[in-house]
């Protein structure tokens, strides 16, 4: 039996994506994959919130994440540090012989703008990363408050993490000031993993024209020159650029809004659960992601077992905690194509769920 996927990322793909993938191959230099390419651009756009270029690269969103900060840091990127992933940004980058410098609070904890003012106002510091959404602890950072503190660093160029919340909730990139803003396709996208997609402002392609560790793969400029012509800069991953036109089409069709709108009533819908069954949110309930629940296991439920029996009667898991917080915190996703009847679904799987293994 085929099994659902309630984890936050990858997530379930519906059949009209996968349908989308199987189109005959084209070459990616030939006329139809600009046309392509071109279809895709303005739609990104749309939902980036930005005039400027949407890249696409064929790597999973730590390609281009690592790849931003070659491009852009010449002096000492700050971290913000909050999670697992924004944890492991800082590691990245002095992994690639970067100065690096933690701003770090607890686990599920946000990432305070005052203390990011305080850090930036050192001057020591030409690139910030951010998760906006730490997927680990279903922590979402209060991100119109911290690019309201980056606008006044304009020599620092912010690079922002949407993995698992773009097209879930509004991040209007140009209204907000973000240079690089990054997503990948199997998280809030609901495609399946290997694309990555990346907004950059002119602000970051000029810093980065006067490095020259941009590398080749994740070289903006290379993916800026490709781009004029509609095209990559390497044969990409063409099955998911037509995932991603359908995937589009989707969002267009069921409008920005009403995504935003079915998100955050889903959401609530597993907060309450959450907590109508005696457990806690992870993070504090004004910064709990609206893509996700992350919820501490208060009841000390043996996840494996719950989601053994999830997948046996049900054909669907949920995640039982991620990196330090692994069974002490289970996640639930809400991302993609879910709808007011697939969470139900889920919730009444695991009230059977509980009432037996409990
Ligand atoms: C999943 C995730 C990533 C990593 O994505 P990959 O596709 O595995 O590279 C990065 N950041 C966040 C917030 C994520 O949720």
């Amino acid at each position: 039996m085929s099994v659902k996927l309630f984890i936050p990322g990858p997530i379930a793909v519906s059949e009209k994506t996968y349908q989308a993938m199987t189109q005959p191959m084209i070459g990616h230099r030939s006329a139809d994959f600009v046309a392509l390419y071109q279809k895709v651009q303005p739609r990104l756009q749309m939902v980036f919130g930005t005039k400027d270029p949407v890249f696409l690269s064929t790597s999973s969103a730590w390609g281009i994440m690592e790849g931003a900060l070659n491009n852009v840091c010449q002096k000492k990127v700050l971290n913000c540090m909050c999670g697992a992933f924004s944890d492991k940004w800082n590691d990245v980058a002095l992994r690639n012989g970067l100065e690096a410098d933690p701003l770090r609070v607890e686990w599920g904890e946000h990432i305070d703008p005052a203390k990011l003012r305080e850090a930036l106002e050192t001057g020591e510091y030409d690139a910030v990363t951010l998760v906006h959404n730490e997927t680990s602890c279903g922590m979402m950072n209060p991100l119109a408050d911290i690019m309201e503190v980056l606008r006044d660093f304009p020599e620092v160029i912010s690079i922002i993490d949407t993995v698992s919340s773009f097209s879930a909730v509004p991040i209007p990139k140009d209204d907000w000031g973000i240079d690089i803003m990054i997503t990948g396709s199997q998280k809030a996208l609901a495609m399946p993993p290997g694309l990555a997609l990346c907004s950059v402002s002119d602000r970051a392609l000029e810093r980065a024209a006067h490095n020259n560790s941009r590398g080749y793969y994740f070289d903006l400029h290379e993916f800026k020159k490709n781009h004029d012509k509609g095209m990559t800069p390497s044969t990409p991953n063409i099955p998911l650029i037509y995932a991603l036109d359908s995937k589009l089409e989707d969002i267009e069709s069921e409008g920005l809004d009403n995504r935003y709108q079915r998100h955050a009533q889903l959401n609530d819908m597993v907060h309450t659960w959450v907590t109508d069954n005696g457990f806690e949110l992870f993070p504090q309930k004004e910064f709990a992601s609206k893509s996700l629940t992350c919820a501490r296991n208060t009841r000390e439920i043996d996840l494996p077992a719950l989601n053994k029996y999830l997948r046996e009667h049900y054909g669907v898991v949920i995640d039982g905690g991620y990196g330090k917080v692994k069974g002490k915190t289970f996640r639930i996703s809400n991302m993609g194509d879910e709808t007011e009847e697939t969470i139900r679904d889920l919730l009444n799987a695991l009230n059977d769920a509980l009432a037996k293994i409990a």
